[in-house]
């Protein structure tokens, strides 16, 4: 046989989902906070509107890069007048696509670290190299624009920004980003910007990187219903970018994807036009959420829960234990909670919890983790043992 030519990671996220979804139907008693998934249904309007859509039988093609109505209900929710709109089968084409328009072998792309797991590997699919530039605790893993200034070669041609940031939480600021994207015009790079977590930001108002103007013409922003509206299966994303870039990005997807699901389209235009007030809940949902489940991790002896101002995931130093695969894989055994290590998103020694569950179910994880930490420190051998 002749070798396969590209060998690609799976992503660790859902890899994991799924084991702890086989063990949990197997019988185990396993709480599941690996994947970044919102546990709420999605709201009734996109539900209706998916029922009007099959008794319409609207199920052929709709146009590759998404129907004009449901651009226009994109475009008016996220305030985005310059630019050409895209819609596709949720973030994650989106960013391949841009990835792919962009770059190719021997360019380089910014990825400020820890970062979502796909990221690297999408650069790679491109034959690009990822770059990744560790933020730390100290700056609550904000990476100063300093430091990616300072792995900013000749073949650097993007950055990479998700902001709220998974798997951290932290949050770029005005300030922070402004950094970027002067950053990003002196030395010519574009920019690209995944705010799919950009509903859940909560403490200070979420600044787009869209709002800074001089920064349109190289942006290239995307956003999804996955989180927002608790669309993940349905695959619904959407994007702005340049002209010229939205060109050879819509052609991109019309091989690679033909076009949205025409269903999903139509729950995208029902619950775009909702109110503010439904994000404003879904916010104060989680808000509370991490807000309880912070108190509830809080007082171990030794071990430091950080309230992570964005996104729904706490994310764990466990570097006084050897490391944070094995961490988790103890974690699962003897009190059946799951949790993604760090490792996954380029930094080891952490490991990252996702909130995005009932708070009954978090609050007895909570315990479950605090008996399993106190367990851990209080006997000399450490959790290895
Ligand atoms: N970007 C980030 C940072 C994510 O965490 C995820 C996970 N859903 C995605 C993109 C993919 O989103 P979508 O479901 O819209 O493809
Ligand atoms: N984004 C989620 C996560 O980080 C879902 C899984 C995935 O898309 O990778 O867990």
């Amino acid at each position: 046989m002749k070798p396969i030519y590209r060998h690609i990671q799976p992503s660790v996220t859902m890899g994991l989902d799924t084991q702890a979804k086989a063990l949990a139907a197997a019988g185990r008693d396993v709480i599941n906070l690996t994947a970044g998934q919102v546990d709420l249904p999605m709201p009734e309007a996109g539900k209706a509107a998916i029922d009007m859509a099959l008794k319409a039988n609207m199920t052929g093609y709709v146009p590759a890069t998404g129907s004009p109505d449901v651009k226009a209900a994109v475009r008016a929710r996220m305030g985005w007048q310059e630019g050409e709109v895209l819609i596709s089968a949720g973030a994650k084409p989106l960013l391949n696509a841009a990835i792919s328009c962009l770059c190719g072998p021997e360019d380089e792309v910014i990825l400020p670290g820890p970062c979502y797991t796909s990221y690297p590997e999408m650069v790679r699919l491109t034959g690009a190299k990822p770059i990744i530039v560790p933020g730390t605790a100290e700056n609550g893993f904000i990476v100063p624009g300093m430091n990616i200034e300072r792995h900013i070669t000749a073949h650097t041609k993007a950055l990479l920004l998700n902001n709220p940031v998974n798997p951290t939480g932290a949050v770029y600021g005005r300030e922070a980003l402004r950094q970027i994207v002067e950053i990003a015009k002196r030395y010519d790079l574009y920019l690209i910007a995944d705010e799919v977590y950009g509903s859940f930001v909560y403490e200070e108002a979420f600044i787009s990187l869209y709002s800074f103007s001089d920064a349109r013409d190289r942006l290239i922003l995307v956003n999804s219903a996955s989180k927002s509206y608790a669309m993940a299966g349905l695959r619904l994303g959407y994007a702005v970018a340049p002209q010229p870039v939205a060109a050879v990005m819509g052609a991109y997807l019309s091989h690679a994807l033909g076009c949205p699901c025409s269903l999903s389209e139509q729950a995208a235009l029902a619950v775009l036009s909702l109110s503010d007030e439904y994000e404003q809940d879904l916010t104060s949902i989680f808000r509370d959420r991490r807000d309880r489940l912070c108190r509830a991790l809080s007082g171990i002896e030794g071990w430091q829960v950080h309230k992570a101002p964005g996104a729904f995931y706490l994310w764990l130093d466990v570097s006084g234990w050897d490391d944070d695969e094995a961490f988790c894989r103890k974690l699962l055994d003897e009190e059946g909670v799951a949790l993604t290590p760090g490792s996954a998103f380029c930094c080891p020694g952490y490991v990252r919890l996702a909130y995005a569950k009932d708070i009954s179910i978090l609050l007895e994880a909570a315990k479950r983790i605090r008996r399993f930490v106190e367990g851990s420190y209080s006997s000399s051998t450490g959790v290895n043992s």
